[in-house]
C-alpha cells in the first residue's frame, strides 16, 4: 500500500538498522554453520585432541550470542517502528476528531467510532513489528546462505535456487484464496455480532409480541455460519501450513541426496562441504518460511492500516471561524438571508430562508416531524455551517466572529443533551464561568425545575451521570441543560423543546425559567405546546425545509391554512 510504503521511508533509521542487523544475521549463520562442521570435522574424522578445538568451540559459542543478541536488536527495532507509526496514526486521528468535534459528533461519530478507530490502529502493529522485518530478513538471509553454498558445492546452490521459488509462489496462491475467505469470515462475524445486538437491544418489543423464540434460532443458525467459515479459513491455514513444510522437507531431501550421492558413491566432495551444506539447507528454507507466517499477520494489519488511512483522509467541512471580537451585553440582532443547507447531497435540505431576530424577541419554530425545525436551530447556532447564503449578527457574517466570543453568547438546549461522565453538579457547574459555587448550582437547578428530583437521589448533587452512570430521562437532561443556561446567563438561547408532555408542575416552571432568561435573551424554541406558540414574538412556520410563513400566532391563523390544521390537530380541537 502506498501510505504504508510512505511511513516506510519516514523511518530511514530503522530501516537501515534492519537491514544492517539483516546482513549480521546472515553472516552469523554461516559462521555457526562453518563453526559446527569445523568441530566435528576435527574430532570426529581427524581425531583431533579436544584442546585443539577449543578455540573453535569458543567461536560457536560467541556466534550464538552473537544471533541472539541480531535478533534481539531485530525484534527491539520492529516494535519501535510499529509504536512510533501507531502514536503518528493516534496523533493524527486524535487532530482530526478534535478540529471538528460538533459536525463528527452530528454525523454519529461518538466515543464508539473512536474506539474502533483506536483498535483499528493496534492492529497496524503487526505490519511493523513482525512482517516488515521479516521481509527484510528474508531478502537478505537466503542470499547471503546461497552465496556461502555456492562457494563450496554449486550443485546444491542450484537445487536451493530452482526450488526457493516455489514456497512464495505457493504462499502467495494460498494466501489469495485465504483472503477471501477470511473476508467472508470477517462478514459472518459482523453480521452474527449485528444480529445480536439488533436482537438484545429489541428484547423487550420480541418479548411483548412473542416473537423471541424465532429470533434465538436466528442467533443460533448465525453464530453457527460464523463458526463453519472460521473452521474453513482454518482449515486452509493448516493445509497450507502443511504444505510448505513438504515443498521444504522436500527440497532439503534432494540436497541431502545430492550430497550424500557425490559424497559416498562418486567421492567428490569432502565431508566438510558435504556437511556444512547439510546444516545451511534447513535455515535457508525456514527463512523463506516465516516470511510466510508473517505475511498472514501482516495482512490482517494492512487491512486495519487501509481503514485508519481512509478514515483520515475523509475530511467534513469545517467551519471557519473568524477573529472579530464579539463584545455585546445584550442580545444582538440576528439575521439569515437566503441560507440553505443540508447534511448530505441529494439529502433533506433547508431551502433559501430568509428572517430577521430582533433583539429580546421570543421565537417560536413550528412544523410537522422532520421538517427541519431542529436542523434549523443547529445552522443558527453555528453548530453547522450553511451550504449557501449568509447568517449576520449585528451586521456582520456570523463567521467572522471568533468561536469562543460566538459560543459564550448562547446557549443550545438540544433534544438531546450530552451530560458527560461525572456528577451531577459538574454537569451544571460546566455552564458556568470560573469557579462556581455549590449554592449558584443549586440555584440554577432550581430555577431550571430540577432540583426536587436531584435532592430525592441519594447521592443528591454527587450522583454519577453519563457514561456508566445513572440514567436520566430526555426532559431531566434538558432541565440539566436548562440549569446550565442559568449559569451561563447567554444572550441568546436556542431551545428545543420537548416533544412529549410535561406534567402540569414542572411545565409550569419551566415557562417561568423560559420567561426569566428572557428578561436578558432572545430565545428561539422548538415549540410543540400551544402556549410557547401563542407567547411568541413571532412563529416560524417550517414545512419540508421551507419556511412557508412567519408572523403571530393571529397572522398564521387567519392566512395559512397549513398552520390551522396543524394547530387544530394538536390541540383536538381547542385552537382557543
Ligand atoms: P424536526 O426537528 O423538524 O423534526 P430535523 O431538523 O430533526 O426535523 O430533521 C430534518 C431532516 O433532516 C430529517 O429528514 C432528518 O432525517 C434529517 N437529519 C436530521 N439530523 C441529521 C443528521 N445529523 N444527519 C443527516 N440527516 C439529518
Ligand atoms: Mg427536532
Amino acid at each position: 500500500m502506498k501510505q504504508l510504503k510512505e511511513i516506510n521511508r519516514a523511518q530511514k533509521n530503522n530501516m537501515y538498522s534492519l537491514v544492517l542487523m539483516s546482513f549480521m544475521l546472515g553472516i552469523v549463520i554461516v559462521a555457526q554453520a562453518y563453526f559446527i562442521v569445523e568441530i566435528v570435522d576435527r574430532v570426529f574424522l581427524q581425531d583431533t585432541s579436544f584442546s585443539a578445538v577449543i578455540p573453535y568451540l569458543g567461536g560457536l559459542l560467541l556466534v550464538l550470542a552473537a544471533r541472539s543478541l541480531v535478533t534481539y536488536v531485530n525484534g527491539r527495532t520492529g516494535v519501535k517502528m510499529a509504536a512510533k507509526v501507531k502514536g503518528d496514526f493516534r496523533k493524527k486521528l486524535l487532530s482530526k476528531y478534535k478540529r471538528n468535534p460538533v459536525q463528527a459528533s452530528l454525523k454519529g461519530q461518538s466515543g464508539e467510532k473512536v474506539s474502533i478507530m483506536m483498535d483499528a490502529v493496534d492492529e497496524i502493529d503487526s505490519y511493523f513489528s513482525k512482517y516488515y522485518p521479516q521481509m527484510i530478513q528474508t531478502t537478505i538471509v537466503p542470499i547471503l546462505i546461497l552465496i556461502a553454498v555456492f562457494s563450496q558445492n554449486w550443485v546444491s546452490g542450484l537445487i536451493m535456487l530452482i526450488t526457493a521459488p516455489f514456497i512464495p509462489i505457493f504462499m502467495i496462491i494460498i494466501g489469495k484464496s485465504t483472503q477471501k475467505k477470511s473476508e467472508e469470515q470477517l462478514e459472518k462475524l459482523a453480521a452474527f455480532s449485528g444480529r445480536f445486538l439488533d436482537i438484545l437491544q429489541g428484547l423487550t418489543t420480541l418479548k411483548l409480541f412473542g416473537r423471541a423464540k424465532e429470533q434465538r434460532d436466528a442467533i443460533k443458525q448465525s453464530s453457527l455460519d460464523y463458526r463453519d467459515a472460521t473452521m474453513t479459513v482454518l482449515k486452509i491455514a493448516f493445509v497450507s501450513s502443511l504444505m510448505l513444510e513438504f515443498i521444504s522437507m522436500l527440497s532439503i531431501g534432494l540436497i541431502a541426496l545430492e550430497v550424500g550421492l557425490r559424497l559416498v558413491i562418486y567421492e567428490q566432495l569432502s565431508f566438510f562441504t558435504a556437511f556444512f551444506v547439510l546444516i545451511l539447507a534447513p535455515e535457508f528454507y525456514n527463512s523463506l518460511k516465516e516470511l510466510g507466517s508473517a505475511f498472514h499477520a501482516g495482512r490482517g494489519s494492512m487491512g486495519a492500516a487501509k481503514k485508519v488511512i481512509e478514515e483520515l483522509e475523509m475530511t467534513e467541512q469545517p467551519v471557519q471561524w473568524g477573529e472579530r471580537r464579539l463584545e455585546i451585553n445584550s442580545p444582538p440582532t440576528i439575521k439569515l438571508e437566503n441560507v440553505s443547507f443540508s447534511y448530505s447531497e441529494g439529502k433533506f435540505a433547508l431551502n433559501n430562508i430568509n428572517l430577521e431576530i430582533p433583539p429580546h424577541s421570543e421565537v417560536a419554530l413550528v412544523g410537522r416531524s422532520g421538517s427541519g425545525k431542529s436542523t434549523l436551530l443547529n445552522v443558527i447556532s453555528g453548530i453547522v455551517s450553511p451550504t449557501e447564503g449568509r447568517i449576520s449578527v449585528q451586521n456582520q457574517s456570523l463567521f467572522d466572529y471568533k468561536e469562543k466570543d460566538w459560543f459564550d453568547h448562547i446557549s443550545y438546549i438540544s433534544q438531546n443533551p450530552y451530560l458527560f461522565s461525572g456528577t451531577i453538579e459538574e454537569n451544571i457547574a460546566i455552564g458556568g464561568r470560573g469557579i462556581t459555587t455549590i449554592e449558584e448550582i443549586q440555584q440554577a437547578a432550581k430555577k431550571a425545575g430540577i432540583n426536587e428530583m436531584i435532592k430525592s437521589l441519594e447521592e443528591g448533587f454527587d450522583t454519577m451521570v453519563g457514561e456508566g452512570g445513572r440514567g436520566l430521562s430526555g426532559g431531566e437532561k434538558q432541565r440539566v441543560a436548562l440549569a446550565r443556561a442559568f449559569l451561563k446567563k447567554p444572550t441568546i438561547i436556542l431551545f428545543d423543546e420537548p416533544t412529549v408532555g410535561l406534567d402540569l408542575q414542572t411545565e409550569r416552571i419551566l415557562q417561568q425559567s423560559i420567561k426569566e432568561l428572557g428578561k436578558s435573551a432572545t430565545i428561539i424554541t422548538v415549540a410543540h405546546r400551544l402556549h410557547t406558540i401563542k407567547n411568541a414574538d413571532k412563529i416560524l412556520f417550517l414545512e419540508d425545509g421551507k419556511l412557508l410563513a412567519a408572523g403571530t400566532h393571529k397572522e398564521l391563523l387567519a392566512s395559512v391554512r397549513e398552520y390551522e390544521q396543524m394547530v387544530t390537530v394538536q390541540q383536538g380541537g381547542e385552537t382557543g
